[in-house]
């Protein structure tokens, strides 16, 4: 069963696809892979009701500092204030 039949915003036709999410809170970033429908012609991306619960469900997690069900990918970092070059700062 398809939850949605045409795209929202522009009544484009819908594929489904796996997209790239990446959720960001607080300095802290997990990336997936989610299946989507994506309109071919506007490119808005439409989630199922669980999985934008799902997104939420990260987000709450991440604002909490609870890292269990997620796994280090890289690390991520900033330069530090005293960076040598004036025109480059931290991001936070
Ligand atoms: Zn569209």
């Amino acid at each position: 069963m398809k939850p949605f039949e045409k795209c929202p915003i522009c009544g484009g036709e819908l594929k489904n696809k796996q997209v790239e999410k990446l959720l960001r809170v607080e300095g802290n970033t997990v990336s997936m892979k989610v299946t989507a429908e994506v309109c071919l012609h506007c490119g808005e991306r439409l989630y199922t009701e669980d999985v934008v619960k799902s997104f939420e469900e990260i987000r709450s997690k991440l604002r909490k500092q609870e890292f269990s069900h997620f796994k280090t990918l890289g690390q991520s970092f900033t330069v530090e204030e005293s960076w040598p070059n004036e025109a480059i700062h931290p991001t936070r």
